[in-house]
């Protein structure tokens, strides 16, 4: 086996085969443990197994490369000799763990099993080495449970609520008269080591494994194995993690911070991973062994609170390896550790999830305490564009909150672990939170747990809030919330949660499934009934003015990031705005300009008006008709310009199908219009219904709409123009800057384009003749359909600018109804049919191309021409990335994405320097 290649990655003893560097191959976790050895932090010896032997496992039914198992042989070896014990030995055995770790972090979601190398024989040896035989025994207790459940799948069955472990357990300790697991003794112990393996031969039908080699080989089957469990797949498909990646397996010596009371054990942050806040902190647990920490099923202690006075020397310790940690990654570190017998060892190190709140002040710290530049703070890992978002989160209105508090509503308080501020129905699984946001996606729901696990993750996914009775702040539940964003308390001890009865309670106060519950993220405290929202701080600054930047340090810190990524940042930024309100909060967020005004929302509030238009078989009636919105039209635009205050407006014309301002379900909703129209129009009833009816079209997204309607109806098309150019007039008179561009839907063919333009710049003309004043304006046209993108060099001809439509572009390239494609897209996201919604994010590889094809074209006309994005994706992080990549000059999206598309833009400015 001389030549097989290197399989088998060492690390311990100060030396190791790996480093930080090579995370895709030995995973996070494998390639910082092998850094930590590096730079001198103690970390028990073990190895790593790489992703490219998970995926060898995936893709051959289960089995592993020649060459591998001598490699782990030797490995193994190496580890006896570093930690000066053997597996399976009668005097020193050693213990191992086996552990999951991806390319990236994947909390809880993939398999771990500790205490691997224990047997009746090895049992009795560590009481003895250890001098602990209750230590020993409640060791080989787990190791059986866990690799029960891991490995061997001895799991709750379809109706049981508990674990058949766990169950035993509970028994035993009723039965003892104790409340935690460290109560029992190793009596105690001893009998519940033969009941779960009596368990486990009932629903197996096998003897458990006593073999440490062969328990060893199983426990990493089950760990790459657990790369493609259900949970795995789920995460992957939400952040974005190709399947293709596969885990890396590390089997590492064990340490014990269950040994007595100068032992411990723990996770850590360098510092507060939820507000941001400097200062290690963190939960811990005395005499435990990690797993606890972890699971919630214990309510650790925090660090920064008591482990000072209780343990001060490892205090210290903690705190130097955090800045020692620090330093070298340059980030915040997420830490596992134990303490056994006074002395700390490091089992991981990750750069830590955050919030956005946290994110963002962390980045902005980082660059004024001198360890990082302003670019780096900009690093889409650092912040990705998208948490942003949670700046701009809701909080509770103060007086909404202190009419339930007076009114006695506060039912318990726990631990902040996720800020925001939730308020929603109450339910108790994952399963009925799904099924009532499938029923009612609006209702806002309130995820109430006694402890998550990641079985929980599709039912956290769909609430706006979770709560949970046990758990610290680096629980399953605090981790997972905090990295989607949402409100979470959890440890709130007080709150009773009975599944069976469907009910949560708090002494005599019990709320049902269903019930309204509010929880504030930021405070933990937790509300009976509906508490209102408010908009954020960043939000009240900038857009209620109802605070003064001086008074917000979360703004102030967002003020300084925008800062730095609007001098890195190369792609413009406007929003799609139609009234002056909008607009005016979208340049207090930063957009530049009005990339997309749809007109036709304005003609929403003159529907008297617009279906005398479209009833009108008459030219000259429907002139008249046309005319009544004139003065409407060019007060909405003079708004708009004022608003925007010498930024570009890019005014669309009329564009929906015209059934959406007349159709036969309005006539039939709204008894008596027919009568109504028929009078307005001096025409009968009859004809009133039949020209509705004429209107009806089986697919309206492809019918009469875009400039087909100002083609057919020259009318329409000339009274925007008139109205967009003396409102131009009209506010330059004022001394603002005006900027029109007009812009044209739905154009395929350049003589759609000419036509257009033709009646727009007439229409100008006659407007400057009356005024004696010129408008400076463009004529440009939107790219939403495959031919203009295929033709663009044609349409460029004529077009002064572009302007990518990427709903109906996806629509037309995809064939895929932009209305209709709910029935289907969750089953294809589900079975990884699309990577994800083409609606939501870019579709690269398709609607990509024609938009390149559509610059290229473009450009190869116009070499200068102006070119933007007005699509729902224009806000979307991966499309604004996509975007500049694609040599476009702005993107334009909603008011509130506009500091995202702000971010996403300077990110990919770095990122492709
Ligand atoms: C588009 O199609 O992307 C677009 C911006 O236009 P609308 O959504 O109004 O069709
Ligand atoms: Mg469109």
């Amino acid at each position: 086996m001389a030549d097989a290649p290197k399989y088998v990655y060492f690390f311990g003893g100060g030396e190791a085969d790996g480093s930080a560097e090579m995370k895709n191959s030995l995973g996070g976790k494998g390639a910082n443990l092998a850094e930590m050895t590096r730079i001198g932090v103690q970390v028990p010896a073990g190895f790593t197994i790489p992703t490219e032997i998970c995926n060898h496992y995936s893709d051959n039914d289960g089995t592993y490369p020649e060459g591998l198992r001598e490699q782990v042989d030797e490995a193994l070896k190496q580890v006896e000799k570093v930690m000066g014990a053997e597996l399976g030995s009668k005097d020193n055995p050693l213990l191992v763990s086996c552990r999951s770790g991806a390319r990236e972090s994947m909390p809880g979601m993939m398999d771990t099993v500790l205490n691997i190398g224990l047997n009746e024989r090895s049992v009795q040896a560590l009481a003895e080495h250890s001098g602990n035989e209750t230590f020993a025994w409640d060791s080989y207790r787990r190791f059986i449970q866990m690799f029960g459940d891991v490995v061997l799948e001895v799991r709750a069955r379809e109706g049981e609520y508990h674990d058949p472990f766990e169950a035993l357990l509970q028994a035993k300790k009723d039965a003892a008269g104790v409340q935690y697991d460290s109560d029992l003794t190793a009596e105690q112990l001893k009998e519940l080591v033969t009941e779960f393996k009596t368990e486990v031969k009932s629903r197996t039908g096998q003897d458990f494994p006593d073999e440490p080699i062969d328990q060893i080989w199983a426990a990493i089957g089950a760990v790459f194995g657990s790369w493609n469990n259900d949970r795995a797949a789920v995460y992957r498909r939400d952040y974005g993690i190709p399947h293709s990646w596969g885990t890396a397996c590390n089997v590492q010596a064990m340490v014990f911070g269950n040994l007595g009371d100068d032992c411990a054990t723990g996770v850590g942050l360098t510092r507060d991973c939820s507000m941001g806040t400097p200062g290690f902190n963190g939960d811990y647990l005395m005499n435990a062994q990690g797993e606890d920490v972890v699971a919630g099923i214990r309510t650790p202690k925090r660090i920064e609170k008591s482990l000072k006075d209780e343990m001060p020397e490892v205090y210290e310790q903690l705190e130097t390896i955090g800045k020692t940690l620090e330093n070298h990654y340059k980030e915040v570190q997420d830490i596992e550790f134990t303490v056994q017998k006074g002395r700390v060892w490091l089992l991981q190190t990750r750069n830590a999830k955050r919030t956005g709140f946290a994110a963002v002040r962390i980045a902005v710290d980082l660059v004024n305490e001198g360890l990082i530049t302003p670019k780096q703070a900009l690093e889409k890992r650092r912040i990705p564009a998208d948490d942003l978002n949670q700046l701009l989160q809701p909080i509770f209105d103060p007086d909404g909150k202190a009419e339930a508090q007076e009114a006695g509503r506060l039912l318990a308080r726990g631990i902040n672990a996720g800020p925001g501020a939730a308020s929603g129905h109450v339910c108790l699984t994952a399963e009925e939170a799904e099924r009532l946001y499938n029923e009612h996606p609006d209702e806002p729901l309130v995820l109430v747990r006694r402890e998550t696990s990641p079985e929980d993750l599709r039912g956290m996914r769909v609430a706006q809030g979770i709560l949970t009775a046990f758990g610290g702040a680096s629980s399953h539940a605090a981790l997972v919330s905090r990295q989607m964003g949402k409100t979470c308390i959890v440890g709130c001890n007080e709150l009773n949660v009975d599944y069976e009865a469907g009910t949560i309670s708090v002494g005599d106060t019990v709320l049902n499934t269903g019930d309204w519950i509010s929880i504030d993220g930021f405070t933990g405290e937790v509300f009976t009934g509906q508490v209102t929202t408010k908009p954020s701080e960043v939000v009240d600054v900038l857009i209620h003015k109802t605070l003064a930047p001086e008074e917000s340090e979360a703004y102030q810190r967002f003020a300084q990031l925008m800062e730095w990524v609007d001098e890195h940042r190369k792609l413009g930024v406007r929003t799609n705005a139609d009234q002056p309100d909008q607009a005016i909060e979208a340049v207090a967020f930063g957009a530049e300009g009005i990339g997309l005004c749809r007109t036709e929302h304005m003609f929403f509030s003159h529907l008297d008006e617009i279906r005398e238009m479209i009833l009108a078989r008459d030219p000259v009636i429907r002139q008249d008709a046309v005319n009544q919105l004139l003065p409407f039209q060019q007060a909405d635009f003079a708004g708009l310009f004022r608003a925007m205050d010498g930024r570009p407006v890019t005014i669309r014309l009329l564009d929906p199908p015209l059934h959406e301002f007349l159709s036969a379900r309005h006539l039939e909703e709204q008894p008596g219009l027919a009568e109504k129209l028929a009078a307005q129009l001096d025409i009968s009833v009859e004809e009133v219904r039949s020209r509705t009816a004429e209107l009806h079209e089986e697919n309206p997204m492809l019918g009469h709409r875009g400039c087909r309607l100002g083609i057919v109806f020259p009318e329409i098309t000339a009274m925007q123009a008139r109205a967009i150019m003396q409102a131009a007039v009209e506010v330059q008179a004022e001394g603002i800057v005006v900027h029109p561009e007009v812009m044209v839907p739905l154009v395929a063919y350049q003589t759609e384009i000419d036509n257009q333009s033709a009646i727009v710049r007439e229409a100008a003309e006659a407007v400057f003749a009356e005024t004696g004043t010129t408008i400076s304006y463009q004529i440009g046209t939107m790219i939403e359909v495959p031919r203009a993108a295929l033709r663009s060099d044609e349409i460029a001809e004529t077009a002064e600018f572009f302007s990518f439509g990427t709903n109906d572009l996806t629509q037309t390239c995809l064939g895929m109804s932009r209305d209709d494609y709910g029935g289907f897209i969750g089953h294809y996201r589900e079975n990884d049919i699309v990577p994800h919604d083409p609606f939501q994010s870019i579709d690269q590889g398709g609607v990509g191309q024609l938009i390149e094809l559509g610059v290229a074209g473009g450009r190869s006309t116009r070499s200068g021409l102006k070119i933007g994005i007005c699509g729902e994706h224009g806000g979307d992080p991966a499309s604004v990335m996509f975007c500049h990549r694609a040599g476009l000059d702005y993107v334009s999206c909603s008011p509130y994405r506009v500091p995202i598309a702000r971010l996403a833009a300077a990110q990919e400015a770095l990122a492709s320097v």
